[in-house]
């Protein structure tokens, strides 16, 4: 047989994708600068085994680090990316990085479906073993809130928490401790929302930023918002639930008819908010249609039974 090239090995090309998003996530956290983060990602694309891909790896983050990931964020790639300083203020990241993380984004849909932050290392799992807190902040004029947002928010959680077999207990508690938090900030170049994770006394939490004003999430989705209230609400409650299924532990699937799915895939975004909108005759009943697939549900019961 004549001599032939041989491909890249299927378990090769899947730990580059492992590692690839392991990097960004440590890079997302300032684990590492980026100059650390280009060289590694260089060795990733010259790596030969997967010994050599696992080299690349950083240790597991110490217990001193209260930011333990940020994974995905829920809308358009190169949009304005922030973070919360430790008094819990919005501040812009570095125009560098906002580069960096785009072109990351834009490089894992080149690679194929990109792997979730954790999936492989560790499994995102918020405790259960007593109620789960939560803490829905309130509204800002200047994030664009409307009456009624906290009570979607609620909504949204009150939702996943029904998809577990008994239902969730979440009661309200404490901004500082409560395990689940959201808040409410100014919309930023396309982007919908965003989950950051942090620990609070030793046990994982998230804190879910939303942003209300649909005015700032593309013509198409700020026209109809702007014609029709319950268009709008629909998009920020799909908003809150898909982050908050990110705060429970789920990652992005590649299903248009999941709420976990991610824009990244592209598609019709009006269409993915005007399926749940058509269900709607009046706003209560927000609380009544589902807005998650069967998958959704199955994912959810998987990390939580
Ligand atoms: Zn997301």
């Amino acid at each position: 047989m004549a001599d032939q090239e041989k491909p890249l090995p299927v378990a090769l090309r899947t730990r580059r994708e492992v590692v690839i998003d392991a990097l960004s996530t440590h890079f997302a956290n300032d684990a590492l600068d980026v100059e650390e983060f280009e060289q590694r990602l260089d060795s990733v694309h010259r790596a030969t085994s997967v010994a050599e891909l696992d080299d690349l790896l950083l240790p597991q983050l110490g217990p001193g680090v209260t930011e333990v990931k940020v994974t995905s964020v829920m809308g358009g790639i190169g949009g304005r990316l922030r973070h919360t300083d430790s008094h819990g203020r919005w501040r812009a990241l570095a125009t560098l990085r906002v580069h960096w993380v785009a072109g990351l984004a834009t490089a894992a849909l080149t690679l194929g479906p990109p792997v979730a932050a954790c999936s492989q290392q560790d499994v995102w799992r918020l405790d259960v073993s007593g109620p789960v807190t939560y803490f829905i902040a309130e509204g800002s004029a200047e994030a664009g809130s409307r009456e009624g947002d906290r009570t979607l928010a609620q909504w949204a959680l009150e939702a996943w928490g029904r998809q577990a077999e008994p239902p969730l207990d979440m009661v309200p508690g404490p901004e500082a401790s409560a395990t689940i938090r959201v808040y409410w900030v100014p919309a930023g170049a396309g982007l919908y929302g965003e989950m950051r994770a942090r620990r609070v006394e030793g046990r994982l939490a998230a804190d879910v930023f939303v942003h209300p004003d649909t005015d700032g999430l593309g013509l198409d989705i700020a026209e109809r918002a702007r014609l029709d209230p319950l268009f709008r609400d629909a998009v920020v409650y799909l908003t809150c639930v898909h982050e908050l299924g990110h705060a429970f532990g789920l990652p992005h699937t590649s299903a248009f008819a999941d709420i976990m799915y991610s824009f990244q895939y592209g598609g019709d975004f009006v269409a993915y908010f005007m399926r749940f909108r058509e269900k709607l005759e009046a706003w209560d009943d927000i609380q009544r249609a589902s807005p998650f697939s069967t998958a959704d549900g199955g994912t959810f019961r998987s990390l939580y039974r």
